[in-house]
């Protein structure tokens, strides 16, 4: 079976409005579970999976900062944030029996199972372990879409999976333009280009110096994950 999957060993970035569901904030406790079942037919095929999930759904440091708090401690907060989320999502990760660890950028003893040591987290992925990346890059003024290209580029994933709620990357805003076209293929440069907003160009920077490819796919459609493994046919994959 292991070798249905294109990947062995995957870094998979959720945001965390992925995480809210029907809820306008915060955590839908019926999305974690589908989404950790979805990852342990992952796991179940053989594959690694290193996951990094995003803070939106709580805190940003920029609308913070817009709010009139410091920036960074904004982003702070915002760190601290996808924290939560990981803690949440290892909760149901364990819950459906999936051996999961969390490594945060900020030292956090008594919180997170460990803090992000590289050679640490390839050790855990080779057990089968899923490991969930928290705390961002453990700096301000970056993303976590950047914190995944970064993690996935040190752990040698083979791709880095973007999770969405549209099905890829378009030419304009399929929800405002009907007749936006979406891409099945990108250049790293025609992102940077065209200011696609596929990721923050920091993230778009390091993962073209690094030849990282990224696949963008909406994970809203039940068994996407799995496809994108097995067929590679969703979404939109940015590459050289
Ligand atoms: N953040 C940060 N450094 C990082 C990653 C994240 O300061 O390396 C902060 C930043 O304030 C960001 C927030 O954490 O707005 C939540 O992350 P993000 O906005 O990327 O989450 P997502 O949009 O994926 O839910």
């Amino acid at each position: 079976v292991k070798s249905q999957s294109k990947y062995k060993r995957i870094l998979l970035k959720l945001s965390g409005e992925a995480l809210t569901g029907e809820h306008p904030f915060g955590i839908d406790p019926k999305v974690l579970d589908r989404m950790a079942l979805e990852i342990g037919q992952l796991i179940g095929i053989g594959v690694q999976v290193g996951l990094v999930i995003g803070g939106g759904n709580l805190f940003r440091g920029a609308a913070l900062s817009e709010a009139g708090l410091d920036r960074v401690t904004g982003d702070h907060m915002g760190m601290l944030a996808t924290v939560m989320n990981s803690l949440a999502m290892r909760d149901a990760l364990e819950r459906s029996s999936i051996r999961t660890r969390v490594m945060s950028s900020i030292p956090m003893s008594g919180i997170v199972d460990d803090h992000y040591d590289r050679r640490k987290a390839i050790r855990y992925l080779e057990q089968g372990d899923v490991v969930i990346f928290a705390a961002g890059t453990g700096n301000p003024f970056f993303t976590t879409d950047s914190a995944a290209c970064l993690r996935g580029i040190e752990i040698n994933a083979d791709v880095v999976l973007k999770a969405t709620n549209v099905d890829g990357v378009y030419d304009a805003d399929p929800r405002k333009e009907p007749n936006a076209k979406k891409y099945s293929r990108l250049s790293y440069d025609e992102a940077l280009e065209k200011q696609l907003g596929v990721m923050d160009l920091t993230a778009v920077c390091l993962v073209r110096d690094h030849g990282m490819p990224v696949r963008v796919f909406n994970m809203n459609k039940p068994g996407a994950l799995v496809n994108v493994l097995v067929g590679d046919v969703e979404g939109t994959l940015m590459s050289e």
